[in-house]
């Protein structure tokens, strides 16, 4: 992933407009008590964060909708390639959204300010 392409912000965790910015603090989403702490503007180029009050709850969307990707994604491999039971593949796929949640919170995040704010590549002074 290039900077230059949204995909580059969201997967590394950097500023939708110049992409040279941290989003949250903590890199590692693992981190739980430090999972959500995000910076009000960005710490290179000033782009504020929360666009407007309320702003993350879109992001609940985004969230549901790679949560069900994911979950189905686990049960094809589970089911088609692994050839497991019901029981476990079921277990296996409706638990990996769980497993994945830290990082799912923070793609949507993520996805959600790239669909508003775009890259805009830093002019030389
Ligand atoms: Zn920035």
């Amino acid at each position: 992933m290039f900077k230059g392409s949204f995909l580059y912000s969201i997967f590394n965790n950097k500023c939708p407009r110049c992409h040279n910015g941290d989003f949250f603090i903590d890199h590692n989403p693992y981190h739980l008590r430090h999972m959500s702490g995000m910076y009000k503007v960005c710490p290179k180029c000033g782009q504020p964060y929360e666009l407007e009050p309320w702003f993350y709850y879109g992001a609940m969307y985004v969230s549901y909708a790679v949560s069900v990707f994911i979950s189905l994604a686990t049960a094809a491999i589970v089911f088609f390639i692994f050839k497991v039971g019901l029981l476990p593949g079921v277990i296996l796929s409706c638990g990996m959204p769980f497993l994945f949640y830290p990082l799912i919170f923070r793609w949507s995040r993520l996805i959600w300010i790239n669909v508003f704010v775009k890259y805009r590549k830093p002019t030389t002074p």
